[in-house]
């Protein structure tokens, strides 16, 4: 990477770190109803971050809740602390319940309330007092503190420097570190993107000196999937990985039947996105999954194609600059139809490649 590209990077990233004053002096007296919410289909690092706070405010003498809108992959449930997560889908009063008595309220690792789905009106009504921590760009959401830094490798690791900055680091133990530690590692596909940076390196460093299993955890993650699933992803790169060398792309897509056939359970597809990019010269990837009532999309990208640009001027979506999500109302076959129209447009930036 030439010093430009760096300085410009750094440039790019955008940093609101706003006074947190006000949110110890609540959690500092003890007896408070405090909610962490996170975004639907919750990946490992926002269960890892929203686990790790839970814990630490229930060391801090609160009562706590994380409550997510639809049920987490199968291979995080072994995370301490996923007994305590109350998912909307299955137990609507309940997640109701603890959201509008929450007098504290985390939102942790998305940066509109899109992403929360039916959590959104109960939140925006509640005077419960709100902090956002994430690391997405544009966070555009009413709360009385944003932790926000777009240059952090994931939301626990920016969760692990507000308990830092707060002092509270005597009341981190082994399982907050091993959340927290769950966070980075997921959100860094096992540190080969988005950890380029010291902070997040001494972050994991300070997260070791609290006795954490580091291979255990990535066993317990990665080494953790049913065989369904593993036969879902031969069948993926076999049957339903199409690639088009002219745009430096490859998509993968699944319908609702392929899903049957493989027993689908939230998560299993978790990661297939990443596989096209593993192809020499591959640098845009799709991932498109027929749901009951629309089309999921992932995108992922290399280099500085801005595919949460892309997703949000044609699917509805956002994200980060190399991983983005978005959604499609029409069937698909016209979405991944539209998705193969829209790619001649950018052949240029598409095989203006360095990496
Ligand atoms: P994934 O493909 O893993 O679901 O999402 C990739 C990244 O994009 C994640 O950081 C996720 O939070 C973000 N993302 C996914 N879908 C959306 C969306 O619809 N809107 C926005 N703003 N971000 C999204
Ligand atoms: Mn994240």
């Amino acid at each position: 990477m030439t010093l430009l590209k760096m300085i410009m990077n750094n440039l790019n990233h955008h940093i609101i770190w706003n006074d947190i004053a006000s949110t110890l002096e609540l959690l500092r007296v003890p007896g408070k109803h405090v909610a962490v919410i996170i975004h639907i289909n919750p990946d490992g690092d926002a269960l890892g971050s929203s686990l790790g706070l839970l814990k630490l405010v229930i060391k801090l003498g609160h009562t706590c809740t994380v409550i997510s809108p639809n049920n987490y992959p199968g291979f995080l449930k072994w995370l301490p602390g996923t007994e305590q997560v109350i998912i909307l889908e299955e137990s609507p009063a309940n997640a109701m319940d603890s959201l509008q008595k929450a007098e504290i309220i985390f939102a942790v690792d998305f940066n509109e309330l899109k992403r929360v789905k039916k959590l959104n009106d109960a939140f925006i009504v509640s005077n419960a007092h709100k902090v956002l921590i994430d690391h997405h760009p544009d966070p555009d959401m009413d709360v009385n503190c944003i932790l926000s830094d777009t240059s952090a490798s994931s939301t626990a690791e920016l969760v692990y420097r507000f308990i830092k900055d707060a002092g509270l680091l005597p009341w981190v133990d082994k399982d907050i570190a091993s959340c927290l530690f769950t966070g980075i590692m997921t959100d860094t596909g096992c540190f080969s993107y988005n950890s380029s940076s010291r902070k997040t390196w001494e972050a994991v460093a300070e997260l070791l000196d609290y006795g954490i299993e580091k291979d255990r955890l990535y066993y317990l993650t990665y080494d953790n999937y049913s065989t369904d699933r593993m036969r879902l992803l031969g069948f993926c790169l076999n049957e339903k990985m199409e690639i088009f060398p002219e745009y430096c792309t490859g998509i993968i897509w699944l319908s609702r039947k392929d899903l049957r056939r493989y027993n689908f359970e939230p998560g299993d597809t978790e990661g297939f996105v990443n596989y096209p990019l593993s192809i020499k010269g591959i640098r845009f990837s799709a991932l498109f999954i027929e749901k009951e009532d629309y089309v999921r999309i992932s995108f992922r990208s290399k280099g500085d194609f801005a595919v949460n640009d892309f997703s949000r001027k044609y699917f509805n979506g956002g994200g980060h600059a190399n991983a983005s999500g978005g959604e499609s109302y029409t069937s698909i076959t016209e979405t991944i139809k539209r998705f193969k129209e829209l790619l001649p447009a950018y052949k240029d930036e598409l095989s203006n490649y360095e990496g």
